[in-house]
């Protein structure tokens, strides 16, 4: 092993390690977690992973070696030399039993998760490498090219932080405890007896479908998501779409679909109890003056040729166009606004429309501009969103160059959700941080011909991502709360989300993506797919029970503002 250093080099090389962590502002230091009654710490070292633990009393490499890991090797990489009490002895983590291995990596990365592929891991460490990574979850290195391959990556040698590496379930040993030991009842558990793949299973009572299995165990609800889910789950069942899924027969659905909510984990041992690896810098305090004024920008969705979601029947009499219900909604928000004293900001027009409407539809697709400089007549939807990203930025760096404090600008945009026709109400999406792209750089002539565009490039600067999300999550609760002061109806499941799914990939609207604005959310107001919230959306009054939702959440954002700036002063 070459891992061998004389101390004082050890030292120079850990000095090192740290600067160069310091430099990429994601720290690579050691963190500390408990196993049992002992505290250990795991470290990036070298290209590999190392544990450090202390010898008990009496206890030397043999049977420190017996305590911890399987082979003895641990002499060697100690370099001889003989065991001291209170002198930590460093494993490489491979070694370890798999136990500690997933104790040890659990502390390492708390942000790690089971997704519908696989155990998600996130790189944060410049230190960090595939082929230890593989090692470290899969116990060996023998899976380092289909990890490569399973995740897409070209190059494997180079890993950019914030990369998502997905490792299949059946890959990683029991032992790291990183998988669900069991599932709650009505769900039992199976093991495929060839591949190891876990499953849930669950019996399909009478009056159940695949559609209700789906709703019920797993957090998907969008209605293409529960469409292609049904199909894998025929397939994976052996049935096909027109046989009759027979009641009573325990059908299989993959242990990763599952909602945590059905999930039993082994109990954390290892709780970190040291500094986590990356820790984000908190959002300063609000600096917010309770009297400064407050700026929405109001995103009604889609527009123009992109009418958005479209369901009913005009013979039944309750065909919508989503464009048309948030379109409408918007412009009775930005009268409630205006009346409040906040100004507000457009990000779309539609010339046919002016003033809010008792009566939809209108059918006047082919007219709404984005307020880009020149303005885009809506065409194709990418565009049209891309277009809102760049002057979203633009509002928001004008606004801050000319003194308005950020935690005063709030991004509202503005939709109508395409779930399964049973599921009802609304919902709101804030940006999970995990799921920002690092940036945002479309190119073409109709990005180049607008002003707003012209800066090009939005980066964001790692660090205030994570902040982002939690201002806007707290954005969120308050517009969940105006809602249903205001007697709108709000999803019964989880109504605020930080990602949803498409075609088994977590995902975030491109809207908030890329929004550098505290206060940044996307309101499903109702599902388009559903005969009651449709019909309700087509009512003027349910629309503007919506846009006094979001109004009142605006309100309850400002007397926040107001209640700490008394704290400030009174305190
Ligand atoms: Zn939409």
């Amino acid at each position: 092993m070459d891992t061998v250093v004389e101390p004082a080099r050890k030292a120079l090389r850990l000095l090192i390690l740290f600067v160069v962590a310091l430099a990429w502002s994601r720290a690579a230091w050691a963190v500390e977690f408990a196993h049992g009654d002992a505290t250990l710490e795991v470290y990036w070292f070298k290209g590999g992973l190392v544990v450090e633990a202390y010898p008990l009393p009496n206890e030397g490499y043999i049977q420190m070696a017996r305590r911890l890991m399987a082979e003895p090797e641990v002499v060697a990489f100690n370099r001889n030399r003989p065991v001291r009490r209170g002198k930590a002895v460093a494993f490489p983590i491979a070694l370890l039993r798999a136990e500690l291995r997933g104790a040890a990596l659990q502390a390492l990365y708390p942000d790690d998760e089971m997704t519908e592929r696989g155990w998600a891991h996130r790189v944060t460490d410049p230190l960090e490498t595939l082929i230890q990574l593989t090692e470290a979850y899969t116990g060996s290195k023998a899976r380092f090219r289909q990890l490569a391959r399973y995740n897409g990556l070209s190059d494997a040698d180079v890993l950019r932080i914030g990369t998502e590496i997905v490792v299949p379930l059946e890959w990683i040993p029991d032992e790291l405890g990183l998988r669900p030991m069991a599932v709650k009842p009505p769900l039992a558990l199976e093991r495929d007896a060839e591949n190891g793949r876990l499953f849930a299973t669950y019996a399909l009572k009478p009056n159940e479908t695949l559609y209700s299995l789906l709703i019920r165990f797993t957090d998907r609800e969008r209605a293409a998501e529960i469409r292609r889910m049904s199909g894998i789950l025929l397939e994976l069942n052996h049935l096909t779409r027109s046989s009759r899924v027979p009641a009573g027969r325990p059908l299989r659905i993959p242990i990763e679909w599952i909602s945590e909510d059905y999930l039993v984990h082994k109990p954390r041992r290892a709780a970190p109890t040291g500094p986590r690896p990356a820790p984000p810098p908190v959002p300063p305090p609000k600096t917010a003056l309770a009297g400064a004024p407050v700026h929405v920008i109001v995103d009604p969705g889609h527009g123009g040729r992109d009418v958005g979601a479209v369901y009913g029947s005009s013979r039944r009499g309750d065909r919508v166009y989503e464009h048309e219900v948030v379109y409408d909604i918007a412009l009775r928000l930005m009268a409630l606004l205006e009346a409040q004293g906040v100004n507000v900001h457009p990000t779309v027009r539609n010339l046919h429309q002016p003033e809010p409407v008792e009566r939809l539809p209108l059918r006047n697709p082919g007219r709404a501009e984005v307020l880009v400089n020149p303005p885009y007549r809506i065409g194709r939807a990418s565009v049209g969103v891309n277009l809102r990203v760049f002057l979203v930025d633009t509002l928001f760096r004008k606004l801050r160059a000319e003194g308005v404090p950020e935690e005063n600008i709030v991004l509202v945009s503005i939709h109508g959700d395409a779930l399964a026709p049973t599921l009802r109400g609304a919902m709101v999406y804030f940006p999970d941080y995990r799921l920002r792209a690092r940036e945002f750089h479309p190119r073409g002539r109709v990005y180049r011909i607008r002003q707003e565009a012209v800066p090009a490039a939005i980066r964001f600067n790692q660090a205030d991502i994570r902040g982002l999300q939690e201002t806007s999550r707290a954005f969120a609760e308050h517009l969940v709360a105006g809602l249903r002061s205001q007697g709108v109806r709000i999803s019964g499941r989880k109504p605020l989300r930080g990602y949803y799914y498409r075609n088994g990939q977590r995902t975030l609207p491109g809207i908030l993506r890329y929004s550098r604005i505290p206060n940044s959310v996307l309101l499903e107001v109702a599902n388009l797919n559903n005969p009651h919230d449709r019909r309700a959306l087509l009512e003027g009054r349910t629309r503007q029970r919506i846009a006094a939702g979001i109004a009142e959440a605006v309100q309850r954002l400002r007397d926040e503002h107001r209640g700490e700036a008394l704290a400030r002063h009174g305190g």
